[in-house]
């Protein structure tokens, strides 16, 4: 296919695009020129809705003329400000109502709910992670081992893909979890791995965890917003995420929870507690004994940020209107075309690194570069890409079916194809 072609099916395929309007949603950053630049980051921090500001205002206001009386007066009263969230959080991750809760961010819903969930006894205390997971999660597990008492060169256990291999197979997953089930606590894997994009199989591995008899959770940091989720078919314990990436709740966003049915009703689930978590009911009277409310809102310590709240509410409704479904299905597509063009025409100077098959990948396709490392994406910055670099030899590129287009695809590979003849 020559360039002119490719142009051609692209701009058909924009024109055509059942999202082609949401673009119109976000705030796109801009060159020193005023040109809009091909944003390929929204794997790492999404875009602004244009809905943010108006929302953000109106909190500002109500709380300028109604001071405390907000919290029962506002347009949008703030006691119960988090329950906003709660239904369309759940439909993005396929999980009940009752099994979510937008609450704190990632690494303290992942301590919260290992604080639960991590149990470890004499026999079994060992925790599974994979080797090149996030550096956030390796801590907090490892944490949470010594807080037990126990020493993490026996009790972290960490998979790695084969050698020679980029990512893991679920096979092998499957079969380390069977290996070593009978000491295994809490079994804590991506989604979407951070650095290779690769898609884990959240039902087939939360089986074989279940079938050993240890508790299962998942990151899905890189997968909220970007694949569908089926967490409560799924039978997981928990689930912790951030809502920056995909989701566009801005910088720091406030994060989520799940905890599955079976546990989130349950008061006898030890937890660490807050007047939040508190039964509703009797919240005010201020009593001294603690009971959790029959959800996972149970795992709430404190009264909800609204102001960090807000942004996700308007981020939720643009998800509401696009459906996973429809975001899924442009985006398998956008990332089956570039890595046509990219097997044609950059063989040699471009290793893809992220599983190509469209069960085992999302929006983020993860790229060798084979010369040139970090000046790479320097220069693309420079030519208007905005995409980022991870040691030592990759960069990450993501196109958010919510505001990137079809033509972007060969905006990008021209820009990276006039950089690499200059640079490799
Ligand atoms: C982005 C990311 C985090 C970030 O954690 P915060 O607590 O939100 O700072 C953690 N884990 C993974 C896998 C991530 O991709």
């Amino acid at each position: 296919m020559t360039t002119s072609e490719l142009a051609t099916r692209l701009e058909k395929l924009d024109r055509k695009d059942p999202l082609r309007d949401f673009r119109e949603q976000f705030f796109l950053p801009m060159d020193a020129n005023g040109q809009e630049m091909v944003y390929l980051c929204g794997n790492s921090l999404g875009l602004q809705p244009r809905t943010v500001a108006p929302l953000l205002n109106q909190e500002l206001d109500d709380w300028k003329s109604l001071g405390v009386e907000g919290h029962f007066h506002a347009r949008r009263p703030w006691m119960p400000y988090h329950e906003l969230l709660t239904a369309q959080m759940a439909d993005v991750v396929g999980a009940l109502p009752m099994e979510v809760v937008c609450m704190n961010s990632l690494t303290v819903n992942l301590h919260l709910m290992m604080v639960s969930f991590y149990r470890p006894t004499h026999q079994r205390n060992k925790i599974l992670i994979e080797r090149g997971a996030f550096p956030s999660d390796r801590y907090a597990v490892e944490s949470q081992i010594l807080h037990h008492g126990y020493d993490p060169a026996n009790a972290l256990l960490e998979i790695e893909p084969r050698s020679g291999e980029d990512y893991l197979r679920a096979a092998d997953i499957e079969i380390t979890i069977k290996d070593f089930g009978h000491e295994l606590a809490l079994v804590m894997l991506p989604g979407v791995q951070y650095y290779t994009g690769q898609v884990f199989d959240i039902e087939r591995i939360t089986r074989a965890a279940r079938a050993a008899g240890c508790a299962i959770g998942w990151d899905l940091a890189h997968a909220v917003g970007n694949v569908p989720l089926k967490l409560h078919q799924s039978q997981a314990d928990f689930a912790v995420w951030c809502n920056y990436k995909y989701m566009n709740a801005g910088p720091g966003a406030i994060g989520g929870c799940f905890v599955h049915e079976r546990h989130a009703g349950n008061p006898e689930i030890p937890r660490f507690a807050g007047w939040w978590g508190h039964d509703k009911a009797s919240r005010f009277s201020m009593p001294a004994n603690f009971v959790p409310i029959a959800s996972a809102e149970g795992w709430q310590l404190s009264n909800p940020p609204v102001l960090a709240m807000t942004p996700l509410l308007a981020s939720l409704d643009i998800f509401a209107a696009a459906g996973m479904d429809r975001i899924r299905e442009k985006s398998l597509r956008m990332g089956r075309i570039l890595i046509e063009q990219l097997q044609q025409n950059f063989a040699g100077k471009v290793q893809i690194m992220t599983p190509q098959g469209d069960t085992q990948r999302g929006a983020q396709l993860s790229l060798r570069i084979t010369h040139g490392g970090p000046h790479i994406q320097q220069a693309l910055i420079d030519a208007g890409v905005i995409c980022d670099w991870r040691e030592p030899d990759g960069i990450r590129i993501a196109f958010a079916p919510l505001y990137n287009r079809y033509t972007e695809i060969l905006r990008f590979l021209n820009i990276l194809e006039r950089i690499l003849d200059h640079h490799g």
